[in-house]
């Protein structure tokens, strides 16, 4: 985007809630990588949300889609409130983004040193959720059966398109992201052998769609010599699939699923790791990648220094990790698992600490 080699031009968009809280975090650490890392950040503010919405009448304004196109490398967004029943007009801005940036698979490490199961194992894996189709393109209609009572039905649409490139990113990113997973968590990595790919899928019930999803991900892996030498490749039907996540997550690396299965299975696994003010997220084109935390707008604890950062910590450092800047990444994780290993903590994790002294702690472990 034209600005020295390794200045990074990111789009912030705290928008609603403790996102105001939690954007300004991740910027701090990321202001505070030591010069060894060689990046440098201009930040862009950018509008968007409910609030700007009550504001100005638009909850995503053109200019926030210019700006990120045009001018970013990369952004960050906090979150929205979602009103809790309908208001004319509104839209979530989130999802209209990923629109508009062809951001076409939400991406969610789950990582934690000892994962909330019965065993405490650690668990160390990554969904990737395909995130423009499935039942979520939301054409639903409602008939009347014979005897008048009513019938809803929902369209859910898969197509070769959209399975192929959610089956070439995780296949990418288990080679990718296998350096810095190893370096994280040494002699503790749980998955031991090559990366894994494990393509989740009903196909024994839907044969025609999760049939199409899981043929197009295994052509994927047929046709590339790189993936059958480098990558393993497992399927799990996404019922034992959720059995084995909560049983066993270590046996997993990489997971790849269709729209609705990623949304319930990703949930599921912010459990294994003990807060939704832990789990970051990324939304991931091939063109451009917006970090964001998995948690919402959280108005019950705004405007209290309660908020845990470190979603949005590690979503910046997810961002990085996806834009081809894994050192500093691995920095920022690892300033973060010490913080968390301190017991510094806030009050989501039985802490005392504020998101101001949690904040501040990781970046002097970074410096
Ligand atoms: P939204 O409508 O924006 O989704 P919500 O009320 O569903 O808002 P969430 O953010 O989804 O709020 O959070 C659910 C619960 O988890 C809330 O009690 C919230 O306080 C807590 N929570 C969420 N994120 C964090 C965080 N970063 N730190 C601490 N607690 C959090
Ligand atoms: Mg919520």
């Amino acid at each position: 985007n034209g600005n020295g080699a390794n200045t990074l031009t990111f789009g912030l968009i705290p928008a609603d809630g403790i996102g105001r809280e939690v954007i300004p975090a991740a910027r701090q650490v990321l202001e505070a990588l030591p010069s060894q890392y060689q990046v440098k950040f201009n930040f862009v503010h950018c509008d968007a949300g409910f609030e700007h919405f009550q504001k100005t009448g638009t909850a995503l304004p053109q200019e926030t889609i210019e700006t990120l196109r045009n001018d970013c490398d990369g952004a960050l967004f906090g979150a929205v409130s979602s009103p809790s029943h309908k208001v004319a007009g509104y839209s979530s801005p989130i999802v209209a983004l990923r629109k508009h940036l062809d951001l076409y698979a939400n991406v969610r490490p789950v990582v934690a040193q000892q994962s909330k199961t019965a065993s405490g194992q650690p668990v160390d894996m990554l969904i990737i959720r395909e995130n423009t189709e499935c039942l979520y393109i939301k054409k639903e209609t409602q008939t009347k059966a014979e005897d008048g009572s009513a019938v809803a039905i929902a369209e859910r649409r898969i197509t070769e398109h959209a399975s192929r490139r959610a089956g070439e990113m995780a296949f990418q990113m288990a080679l990718n992201r296998h350096s810095v997973r190893e370096k994280r968590s040494p002699g503790q990595r749980m998955w031991k052998g090559l990366p894994k790919v494990t393509i989740v899928h009903k196909s024994n019930v839907l044969s025609i769609t999760d049939g199409l999803w899981r043929e197009t991900i295994r052509h994927v892996y047929d046709t590339n010599a790189t993936y059958r030498k480098n990558v393993l490749l497992e399927e799990q039907l996404v019922d034992s699939m959720v059995y084995r996540m909560f049983r066993e997550p270590e046996v997993f690396d990489v997971v790849v699923a269709p729209n609705l299965y990623g949304d319930i299975l990703s949930d599921g696994a912010a459990a294994l790791v003990g807060s939704l003010g832990l789990v970051p997220s990324a939304n991931v084109g091939d063109t451009f990648v917006m970090g964001e935390p998995v948690h919402g707008s959280a108005p019950d604890i705004m405007g209290q220094q309660k908020a845990n950062p470190v979603a949005a910590i590690r979503s910046a450092a997810l961002l990085l990790e996806n834009i081809g800047f894994p050192a500093p990444a691995l920095a920022i994780y690892t300033a973060v698992d010490d913080v968390l290993a301190e017991g510094l903590v806030t009050p989501d994790l039985g802490g005392k600490a504020t998101t101001q002294e949690v904040t501040d702690a990781i970046c002097k472990q970074l410096s």
